[in-house]
């Protein structure tokens, strides 16, 4: 499985990478929205998407609107963010995620949000 991982943390991305190279995956980093769209507009090779919420440039739930008039993705969308307000969670969902994880997360905890998601797609 190749996993676009949207965040302007490398931290991040490493921890999650990590997490997958473990498992026998691949994380690929975008570090913001513009980033991942111009990855997306030449690569159809991802099969899920973690998408965080604050980035520069172009944040998560811009992407999500991007995505909702331009369609450059049809690859499920899960929203990493530390808030896990209700509020937030409906508009990630209203904007097109097919899921949400709270950071920081485990790796069973992701690989459970990937079984999901594959329940759903
Ligand atoms: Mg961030």
């Amino acid at each position: 499985m190749r996993v676009l991982i949207v965040d302007d943390s490398k931290a991040i991305f490493m921890m999650v990478s990590q997490m997958l190279e473990e498992k026998g995956h691949v994380g690929i980093w975008a570090e913001d929205g513009v980033k991942a769209v111009e990855y997306l507009q030449e690569n159809s090779d991802v099969d899920v998407i973690l998408l965080d919420w604050n980035m520069p440039n172009m944040n998560g739930p811009e992407f999500l609107e991007k995505n909702l008039t331009d369609s450059f993705t049809k690859t499920p969308i899960i929203m990493m963010t530390t808030e896990n307000k209700p509020d937030y969670i409906k508009k990630a969902l209203s904007l097109g995620a097919v899921e949400y994880i709270m950071k920081p997360f485990t790796n069973d905890i992701l690989f459970n949000k990937f079984e999901l998601v594959d329940e759903i797609a």
